[in-house]
């Protein structure tokens, strides 16, 4: 059945509980920003999760939850990886395939195979994104892939007509390549809005995540899909707080709202990304 163009959670689609999202970025060594986990501490995070009795699902896994097919649990962690960084190769697929965990990684489709132009680095320090073949391989080994629209820029401050096409072509493109439907979004810098989550159903995504959804009486959005961000200073410990309840969670989700909102910023103290790079200018008129 076809789903209706609405950002609005549908009839009887509250399927409860969910299994919890993860969301990690760069697994590398120092940077700068708060969007990078250091390779030791990522496989320490996953080994206590795996220890603590948590099971890792794959992006199938967790649409079947999100569709009612079948029940979620706490207990279930999707693992996802915002921007697609090439260092995922080094410093995570390896361990993850190792323990057989899946992963859903999602991908800025013009800056597939380019250097990263909008995040904070240091001076000569430059990271590269996955190209179109590290990602057919990685998809022939297990890891899924969604969009994380094409340039990275925040939707809810662009035109319309823009805001659409970062949507629907960004699934576009990743769907030729991979020759599959990509199913899945991330909001870039976790930003959406009532219009973005509307031309995310549109587009015929079936899942929209962000990281801190605004409180809302309105319930479970699956344009609106919350997750928890890992950033440079979490450990195994504030990792369980935020997949837990009661106050440490509640001390973890107002920190990750204030981070996020400071990422936020991010492009701004740049100067303006897409004016500053030549990827930027590329992307902008659609290479
Ligand atoms: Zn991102």
């Amino acid at each position: 059945m076809a789903r209706p163009p609405s950002g609005k959670p549908l009839a009887g689609e509250t399927p409860a509980p969910l299994p919890s999202v993860l969301a990690y970025h760069k697994v590398t060594g120092f940077e700068l920003g708060g969007t990078w986990v250091p390779p030791a501490r990522f496989l320490r995070q996953i080994d206590a999760l795996l220890d603590a009795g948590f099971r890792f699902i794959d992006e199938d896994g967790f649409l079947e939850a999100l569709d009612g097919r079948r029940r979620g649990s706490r207990g279930e962690i999707l693992l996802t990886f915002d921007d697609g960084y090439r260092c995922l190769l080094d410093h995570a697929v390896p361990a993850l395939e190792a323990r057989g965990i899946p992963a859903l990684i999602f991908i800025p489709s013009a800056y597939v195979g380019e250097e990263n132009a909008w995040e904070l680095n240091l001076p000569g320090r430059h990271f590269r994104h996955l190209g179109w073949d590290e990602i057919a391989d990685l998809e022939r080994r297990g890891f899924s892939f969604g969009s994380h629209t094409r340039t990275h820029r925040d939707l809810t401050r662009l035109p319309d007509a823009e805001m659409r096409e970062e949507l629907a072509r960004s699934k576009e493109e990743l769907e030729a390549r991979l020759e599959r439907p990509v199913r899945s979004v991330s909001y870039p810098f976790g930003r959406s809005n009532g219009s973005v989550r509307v031309a995310a159903a549109r587009a015929g995504y079936r899942a929209a995540f962000t990281l801190y959804p605004k409180r809302s009486a309105e319930g479970l959005n699956r344009f609106d899909l919350r997750r928890e961000a890992v950033y440079v200073i979490d450990t195994a410990w504030t990792i369980r707080a935020k997949l837990g309840a009661g106050l440490p969670f509640m001390l973890e989700d107002f920190k990750g709202r204030a981070i996020n909102a400071l990422a936020v910023l991010t492009p701004l103290i740049k100067g303006g990304f897409s004016r500053s790079s030549r990827t930027g200018r590329r992307a902008r008129a659609g290479r």
